[in-house]
């Protein structure tokens, strides 16, 4: 095959149709990410539960697909509960992160039927204790800890970021306030812990410093508490990434955590994950048209009609991915060349180094893994139009999102 399919769509005809820049995105392939999650995450001591963490990618065609396939979401802002309500995402199962949550924002979720929550510092449980309260409603909540781990890919520190701005130390007298506060209010109830230690994690090990310590706060209770182990679960962006099958991983936090509260003699009712990014991350492709091609003494440019408004990683953590030209496939990669964006920004490159074969201008460049935090974190810096986002699924393609148009840039400005 010289050129590249999405499902099993050539790109050209997808191009054709929805013009560049475009997000795609393979529904087949979300789907096998999804099963696999289910698959490896069972335990026959105690209940599993996955929430999708939306942030990496939300929009209402989305959550009707984690819906039908039966996980349950976290949300972190009014927007994304919006998204959700207007998505007729069921809300017992949305749970609401968040450090400063407004008043207006819990009320929203509150008023929508929103029962989760996840505090992340005792001024929020005073809020929610005099919230519930008013609404009469009871919530569940689950305190965010902050566990002193940080990882990302290969590495993790413990003691890391004890000044972390997420979460409450547990040993600490705001955390010891936060659980007394909920024990003693009529209307919340505790539901357990939650930690998030990173993001692109590639090692177990990491996890398991931290189911350890969460295992750990259990003996203080009587109640039958559940844990909440966060997202984070690494992805392929380029060769240099090597994660861990999903399921084998997910396998492995259970299997885990049954023998940290077996050691202990403890039991939970719940465990949770929140996977983002390995849900939807490598399912998405972003297609560019190549424009101008530039020489400068050391660097060739091809130069694309997107950049940094539709995907920032690369300006904002140095993230790398791999791309091809994608009716070219079967040519010679032969030249080194930097991809960069149409932006006004130095720092607005996609690929710093990438080999293909020699581009003309219409050509159409295939950009890999860009389906987490890609979209949901596009922009209109200097007025780009956000692109359109289509799922593919098999021979058929959708649009779920309709490409801005200058109108849209417009939209509540005041004349
Ligand atoms: C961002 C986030 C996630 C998801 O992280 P991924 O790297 O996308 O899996 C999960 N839980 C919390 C609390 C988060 O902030």
């Amino acid at each position: 095959m010289s050129e590249l399919m999405i499902g099993e769509i050539p790109v050209s005809q997808l191009v054709k149709q929805y013009q560049t820049p475009l997000y795609v995105y393979d529904e087949k392939q979300m789907v096998e990410n999804i099963k696999a999650f289910k698959q490896g995450f069972q335990s026959d001591h105690f209940k599993t539960k996955i929430l999708y963490a939306s942030k990496a990618f939300q929009t209402v065609a989305m959550l009707k697909l984690i819906q039908s396939q039966g996980l349950g979401l976290d949300v972190v802002s009014g927007g994304e509960i919006y998204t959700a309500v207007c998505a007729d995402f069921p809300m017992e199962e949305v749970y609401f992160h968040g450090n400063n949550k407004t008043p207006a924002e819990i009320r929203y979720a509150i008023e929508n039927g929103l029962v989760h929550f996840v505090a992340d510092n005792l001024m929020e449980v005073e809020l929610l204790v005099a919230l519930s309260q008013e609404y009469q409603k009871e919530l569940q909540v689950m305190i965010r800890l902050n566990v002193g781990i940080e990882a990302h890919t290969h590495e993790y520190v413990v003691t890391a970021h004890i000044d972390s701005k997420f979460g409450l130390l547990y040993e600490s007298e705001e955390c010891q306030k936060a659980i007394q506060f909920i024990q003693g209010s009529e209307f919340l109830q505790l539901e357990g812990f939650h930690a998030h230690i990173g993001s692109q994690i590639f090692e177990l090990s990491a996890w398991i410093a931290e189911i350890h310590k969460l295992v750990g706060y259990l003996k203080d209770f009587d109640e039958v508490l559940s844990l909440n182990l966060g997202g984070g679960f690494g992805i392929r962006y380029t060769e240099s990434d090597q994660p861990l099958p999903i399921e084998e991983s997910v396998r492995e936090l259970v299997r885990f955590t049954e023998e940290a509260l077996k050691k202990q003699g403890l039991v939970i009712n719940e465990l949770l994950i929140e996977p983002g990014r390995s849900i939807v991350g490598e399912a998405g492709t972003t297609l560019y048209t190549v424009g101008f091609i530039k020489q400068t003494p050391n660097k060739k440019y091809y130069f694309v009609d997107g950049g940094m408004t539709d995907n920032i990683r690369p300006a904002l953590y140095q993230a790398s991915y791999q791309c091809d030209l994608a009716t070219k496939l079967r040519e010679k990669k032969t030249e080194k060349v930097t991809i960069a964006g149409k932006m006004c920004e130095s720092g607005d490159v996609v690929i710093q180094e990438a080999l293909l074969p020699i581009a003309e201008p219409g050509d159409i460049l295939a950009v890999y893994a860009t389906g987490a935090y890609g979209y949901s974190m596009s922009s209109n810096y200097n007025r780009a139009l956000t692109p359109a986002v289509v799922f593919v699924n098999g021979e058929t393609a959708r649009l779920v999102v309709r490409r801005q148009e200058y109108e849209d840039l417009l939209r509540g400005e005041v004349q």
